[in-house]
C-alpha cells in the first residue's frame, strides 16, 4: 500500500494514448474509452473486441512496444467480453508466435501475454509454446504479398499433442487474416477439431 502510494506520487498513471492522468494503472481516460468502437457482429468461431482505429492502434503499440505491461488485464477483458463464446468447451488456449529474434527485442510475445490473461478469466489453459514461428515475415505489402509470406513461417511444436481438440487462437490485431489462417491451418492439419480466433483489434 505504502509503495503504491510512493509510485503513485513518482510516476502518476496515464492514460496510454494521450497521457493524461488517470485513477487506475493500466486503464484508459474516458475520452478515450469513449473512442473505442466495439465489434457487435462477433460469430462463435471468430471474434474480436474492437476495431482497428487510431485509439486501438495506440492501445496496440504501447502493449507491445511500450513495455505497458499494466494494459493487458484490460484488453484481454475486452476481449473476454467480446468473445467469450469461443472458450465454450475449448481444451487449450494458444497464440501467434513471434520469431526468437522478434522476443530477444521486444522481450516478450504480447499475444502470450493477453493468453495467459484469457486463461486466468475463461478458466482454460493457455500454452504459449504449441506453434512456432520459423521464419520473421515483413507486414508489409499487398494482401496477396501477406497470404504469401506466412505460408509455412508456422510449425507446430513436435513436443505437444493437440489432437482432437478445440483450440483458441490468440493474436492482438487482425488485418488481412493472413496469419491467423496460416497458423488455422497448421493447427487443423496437425490433428485439431476446431480452431477459433479472438484477436483485440480487427482492421
Ligand atoms: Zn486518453
Amino acid at each position: 500500500m505504502f509503495w503504491d502510494f510512493v509510485l503513485n506520487a513518482f510516476f502518476p498513471p496515464v492514460c496510454p494514448v494521450c497521457s493524461t492522468r488517470v485513477e487506475v494503472q493500466g486503464s484508459l481516460c474516458p475520452d478515450c474509452f469513449a473512442r473505442l468502437e466495439f465489434v457487435s457482429d462477433n460469430s462463435k468461431e471468430h471474434a474480436s473486441a474492437v476495431v482497428y482505429n487510431e485509439t486501438s492502434r495506440q492501445l496496440i503499440l504501447a502493449l507491445k512496444y511500450g513495455d505497458r505491461l499494466d494494459l493487458a488485464p484490460l484488453l484481454a477483458r475486452l476481449m473476454y467480453n467480446a468473445g467469450s463464446g469461443v472458450f465454450e468447451k475449448a481444451d487449450v488456449i494458444t497464440c501467434v508466435p513471434l520469431h526468437w529474434k522478434r522476443i530477444l527485442a521486444r522481450k516478450y510475445n504480447q499475444a502470450a501475454v493477453l493468453a495467459a490473461e484469457l486463461s486466468k478469466l475463461s478458466g482454460v489453459c493457455s500454452d504459449p509454446n504449441i506453434l512456432k514461428r520459423i521464419r520473421s515475415t515483413p507486414k508489409q505489402g499487398s494482401r496477396r504479398e501477406r497470404f504469401e509470406n506466412v505460408r509455412g513461417a508456422f510449425v507446430l511444436n513436435p513436443d505437444i499433442t493437440i489432437q482432437g481438440k478445440t483450440v483458441v487462437l490468440i493474436d492482438d490485431v487482425v488485418t488481412t487474416g493472413a496469419t491467423a489462417n496460416s497458423c488455422a491451418g497448421v493447427l487443423i492439419r496437425g490433428g485439431a477439431k476446431e480452431v477459433r480466433l479472438l484477436t483485440f483489434a480487427r482492421a
